[in-house]
């Protein structure tokens, strides 16, 4: 199977085609109280988002879990915390990245371990996100050709 994708030149493909735009993205904001990111979380359906700044800087990431864990007290959930916390106290900062123009191979690679992948420009913008999902829809439009 290697060798098939190998001559179909998939994996030094470029990643543009699977990008998810920013646009289409959803996503918070690091000053935006912890509270909105749950209610993004929940309606979106996602287990984990993007937070950027008001530039489309990419500064981590937001998830379902982070804030369960945040509002753990000693023997229950204080719900009331939710108030008092911004994402930015509760974000994780480091999350895999790609640059635009890398291989379809080095997504691939990364997918392994994270359900998605945020893309970034030159100088660092946030452009979108490559999710696993899309990767493994392209994998198998080539082993069926
Ligand atoms: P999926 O393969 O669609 O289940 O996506 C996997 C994960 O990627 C989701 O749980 C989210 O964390 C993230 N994700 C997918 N699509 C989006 C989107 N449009 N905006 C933000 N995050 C997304």
């Amino acid at each position: 199977m290697i060798q098939h994708l190998k001559n179909q030149s998939l994996m030094d493909k470029e990643i543009q085609s699977i990008i998810i735009p920013v646009e289409k993205v959803a996503h918070v904001q690091l000053a935006n109280p912890l509270e909105h990111a749950l209610l993004v979380l929940i309606k979106s359906g996602y287990t984990a988002i993007p937070v950027l700044d008001p530039t489309f800087k990419l500064h981590g990431l937001i998830s379902k879990s982070l804030i369960l864990d945040s509002l753990l007290g000693l023997e229950q959930i204080e719900v009331e915390r939710l108030a008092g916390l911004k994402v930015e106290d509760v974000m994780q900062p480091s999350l895999p990245t790609i640059h635009k123009e890398e291989t379809f191979a080095k997504a691939l690679t990364l997918s392994i371990n994270h359900p998605f992948i945020c893309v970034l420009d030159d100088d660092g913008s946030f452009l979108g996100i490559i999710i696993r999902s899309s990767i493994l829809k392209l994998i198998s439009k080539y082993m069926h050709q």
